[in-house]
């Protein structure tokens, strides 16, 4: 009762940057669409991304579609759909990527998306994982999913000491391949909301690259500059 009141005396808002959406607009208004920091990297070898993996484990290609800036509007985004389930937002910055990848040289020919998983109570608090979120938007656009492919098996999210490798440690015995038939010689891109040190990505794409002839692409919704 209380939030169909709400809706009628407040109209949607862009999820970016708080104004009016106007009849047509989606989640974002045109404004923001038009002006987010987008990467344009997905063809860029060795792309900050890249620079910031390189040697640690072995991929085809990594992107991000937007960059990250603390108290800016792809926080802003990000927040809303991990934490005020605002599942929307998640599915059109999927969406997003998708198109951009379709149109690029190196992402062009991904066989399937494998999201970064959650842990199941984690999971069933939130109501969904944030990346299979993102997962469903690419879907939307063509893409496949395999979405327990990976599992996380610890409940472990605290990373508050600082340093690569201490973060690296705390989240490299958490995550176990799950159901992975048929991803034998597969290009696999592995996908999540956001990318800063890439300790999680690297942990998921080490199992990943267990099985025969697997290759790993890399995509987040953001990353950090540095
Ligand atoms: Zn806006």
């Amino acid at each position: 009762m209380i939030g169909s009141i709400t809706e009628l005396f407040y109209p949607a808002l862009c999820t970016g940057c708080e104004n009016t959406l106007f009849k047509g607009e989606l989640e974002l208004c045109t404004a923001c669409i038009l002006d987010l920091p987008y990467t344009r990297m997905h063809d860029q070898e060795a792309n900050i991304i890249e620079q910031r993996l390189a040697g640690r484990f072995s991929f085809e290609a990594a992107t991000s579609l937007l960059f990250f800036h603390k108290s800016g509007k792809v926080q802003h985004m990000l927040h809303a759909l991990k934490y005020k389930n605002n599942q929307a937002i998640g599915k059109l910055l999927g969406a997003m990527l998708a198109d951009e990848l379709m149109r690029s040289k190196r992402f062009a020919e991904i066989d399937f998306i494998v999201p970064v998983p959650i842990h199941p109570k984690k999971g069933k608090i939130r109501g969904y994982n944030q990346a299979e979120v993102i997962a469903e938007g690419m879907v939307e656009r063509g893409f496949f999913v395999r979405a327990h492919a990976l599992k996380k098996t610890e409940h472990r999210e605290s990373q508050t000491r600082s340093g690569i490798y201490a973060r690296y440690k705390n989240v490299a015995d958490i995550f176990g391949l799950g159901d992975t038939t048929g991803l034998e010689c597969k290009k696999v891109l592995l996908l999540d909301d956001v990318l800063t040190t890439g300790a999680t990505l690297e942990a998921c794409a080490k199992l990943l690259m267990k099985i025969d002839g697997l290759k790993v692409y890399i995509a987040t919704l953001a990353c950090t500059e540095h």
